[in-house]
């Protein structure tokens, strides 16, 4: 995908399915005509079908997973294929979250398993990196962004990796309320850039979207978005919102 404005809001497992259409329709009550954003909804699994109907045909707006498995189906009870995210409209998926390395201990070599079958079905990965407040309190954090990229972008052709978007997310910003400073987010949105160019070429880096995630919110959103390598937010907690959505989504 080329580069564009993109917000997209991960619900993670928040709502119930009635709660989630309401905030929908008054999400496409208030940007319904707004193209110039692309808008990704993430609801939980089990409101895929139901939101797609509510999404379908509305400009610029998307169905995203939060989550897949890394085989294509099988014996994996409790499980979801990326082909079957497919086939109830998704067109997103995010990969590399931190809350699934942290909670569910997911790798590298995992992410690059699920980017391949998001690829396979015609899902677009977002894929999400992020260091530690440890890792950036010692320094560390250019090199943790740096491998954490790498481990896994390595293994996708310059044509897959077109179809990639990627999310910083400092893990210390996400569901903290502490935002990282625009200064921090185009210095690290700057630098990914520059992996990006040298794995690849600077017309891929140039082109790769590159997401600010970690408490963006309503009133922070603009001076975020304002960075020239940030374009756009995943947002978590102020995506439970619809009036707080919709300022990110004006927030250009
Ligand atoms: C997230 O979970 O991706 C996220 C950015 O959460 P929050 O906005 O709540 O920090």
């Amino acid at each position: 995908m080329s580069r564009q404005k993109i917000v997209a809001g991960n619900w993670k497992m928040n709502k119930s399915l009635q709660e989630g259409k309401t905030l929908v329709q008054m999400i496409l009550n208030q940007v319904n005509d707004f193209d110039e954003v692309t808008k990704i909804i993430i609801p939980p699994f089990t409101y895929l079908d139901s939101i797609n109907s509510q999404l379908s045909k509305k400009e610029n707006f998307f169905l995203g997973a939060q989550n897949c498995h890394t085989n294509s189906g099988g014996a994996f009870t409790g499980e979801i294929s990326a082909n079957m995210l497919s086939s109830v409209g998704c067109k997103f998926v995010l990969v590399g979250h931190s809350e699934r390395r942290h909670y569910f201990n997911e790798k590298d070599g995992d992410f690059v398993l699920k980017i391949k079958e998001a690829l396979k079905n015609n899902i677009q990965p977002i894929f999400c990196i992020g260091e530690t407040i440890h890792e950036r309190k010692t320094d560390n954090h250019f090199k943790v962004i740096t491998e954490q990229l790498t481990n896994v972008i390595k293994e996708f052709s310059i044509d897959d990796f077109a179809k990639f978007i990627l999310a910083y997310e400092p893990v210390w910003a996400i569901g903290t309320g502490e935002t990282a400073t625009a200064q921090q987010a185009q210095e690290m949105h700057a630098f990914i850039r520059g992996v990006v160019a040298d794995i690849y070429d600077s017309n891929s880096a140039n082109n790769v979207a590159i997401l600010y995630g970690g408490s963006c919110n309503a009133q922070n959103a603009q001076e975020l978005f304002k960075c020239k390598d940030v374009d756009g937010g995943l947002i978590g907690g102020a995506s439970l919102n619809a009036d707080d959505f919709c300022k990110i989504i004006f927030s250009f």
